[in-house]
């Protein structure tokens, strides 16, 4: 073996003496039994987990959207944006998404991730007071991983704020030089915490200290607001969001990310970032897709009312069963776990005997001692599949608590 080979598995016997070792659990979608998947030899699972937070992956609509686009315009994009990638329905997408969150302009990206990265990288390398500013930057210390890759590419003065926590937000943005430009960058529903941002306030805040907004809805858009405007939207300050971003593959049910904001910086963006200019865009067919998923939604009430429903009735019902529910304000339920590799095993009984999957939650993704196993019920899971899904975690947790102790 080279010495990186050897560096290699070293690292990854560390990783697995961690517990933290990530092996892919073979799922096979079934767009019209969701969530209901095939896994291994053809065994049927009830899948607890899903960011198709509102089952859209397979609606009908949106099916048959990809198929006939797919039929017109082929498989693939063919070229970036610049280089004959854009089609009528990369257009019609980003017109209904910034709409839906009343901007002027929305551009798209291959994934979230990469719009997260996109974006704030080319706004931060920008000097708008000055080629001797850098940018002063205020990060929510949980802030997914795709912001950070952002912030962490260019040179800028990153200030991380405990997770929400307003005052101290403020204190870092009180001692930073007042002469630099000020972004704040936040998410609104927090996927792994279930906990959502106080937006009201980190506007008026921004507002106070002349700092730009830039906000991550990705857990929320398409359900929370009643349009499916996100947080944003539900709180009333989308107008006061310089930027919002997003996604097309969790509560769309498709593939894709975006940002929304004035024409000029949108443009900007547009024509300065590498991770817009320089990738093929979207299959014409996953844009139509997605342009009629975020059609569909944003007139379906009912589909969002029951999302909600849905969440709080698992949270009654895991509270009922005295199971260690950690507390959420978002339509995702966290149950603490607390170990790496009870955390696995846990994941792979309610797998392996159950035929349910819920995925485990490990360090990085959490602090260790916090490990978890995270539900995301969707407008599909019935009552019936929650008493399932009680009865096996009460079985499974009872015994495994005893030995732990
Ligand atoms: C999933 C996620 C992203 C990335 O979105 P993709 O479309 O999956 O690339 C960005 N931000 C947050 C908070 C996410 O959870």
């Amino acid at each position: 073996m080279s010495a990186f080979e050897t560096f290699c598995q070293t690292a990854i016997d560390d990783i697995r003496a961690q517990g933290r070792y990530r092996e892919f659990t073979p799922l096979r979608k079934q767009a019209r039994r969701f969530p209901y998947y095939e896994g291994t030899n053809g065994r049927e699972v009830l899948v607890w987990s899903a960011n198709d937070y509102l089952a859209m992956g397979g609606h009908e609509a949106v099916i048959e959207a990809a198929c006939e686009t797919a039929r017109q315009m082929g498989a693939g994009a063919g070229g970036t944006r610049n280089i004959s990638g854009t089609s009528p329905a990369h257009d019609a997408l980003e017109a209904e998404l910034a709409h839906l969150h009343g901007k002027p302009a929305a551009l798209l990206f291959t994934s979230g991730f990469v719009s997260n990265q996109a974006a704030l990288s080319t706004i931060l390398a920008s000097r708008p007071a000055g080629r001797e500013h850098l940018w002063q930057v205020f990060s929510d210390e949980k802030n997914h991983a795709s912001m950070i890759a952002g912030l962490k590419s260019v040179p800028a003065h990153v200030h991380i704020f405990r997770h929400n926590d307003l005052a101290h937000l403020e204190q870092l943005l009180e001692a930073a030089p007042p002469e630099a430009p000020r972004l704040i960058a936040f998410e609104s529903v927090y996927s792994m915490d279930a906990d959502i941002a106080p937006l009201e306030a980190i506007c008026d805040l921004a507002e106070r200290f002349g700092a730009m907004t830039y906000l991550d809805e990705v857990h929320a858009v398409g359900m929370y607001g009643r349009t499916g405007g996100g947080v944003s939207e539900r709180d009333g300050v989308a107008h006061r969001i310089d930027i919002i971003e997003g996604t097309l593959a969790k509560a769309f049910g498709c593939h894709g990310g975006y940002i929304t904001g004035q024409s000029v910086v949108v443009d900007y963006i547009r024509c300065v970032a590498p991770g817009f200019i320089f990738t093929t865009s979207l299959p014409p067919s996953t844009a139509a897709a997605a342009l009629a998923s975020v059609r569909h939604v944003r007139g379906d009430h009912d589909r969002r009312a029951r999302l909600f429903e849905r969440a709080e009735t698992l949270k009654r019902r895991f509270d009922a069963a005295g199971l260690p529910r950690i507390a959420s304000e978002s339509h995702i339920v966290p149950l603490h776990i607390g170990e790496a590799v009870l955390c696995r095993e846990v994941s792979q009984r309610l797998l392996e005997e159950f035929g349910m999957y819920a995925t485990p939650i490990n360090y990085p993704t959490v602090p260790r001692g916090q490990e978890r196993l995270r539900f995301t019920p969707s407008p599909a899971h019935t009552d019936e599949m929650m008493d399932a899904l009680v009865a096996a975690l009460v079985q499974i947790l009872a015994p495994a608590k005893r030995q732990a102790a």
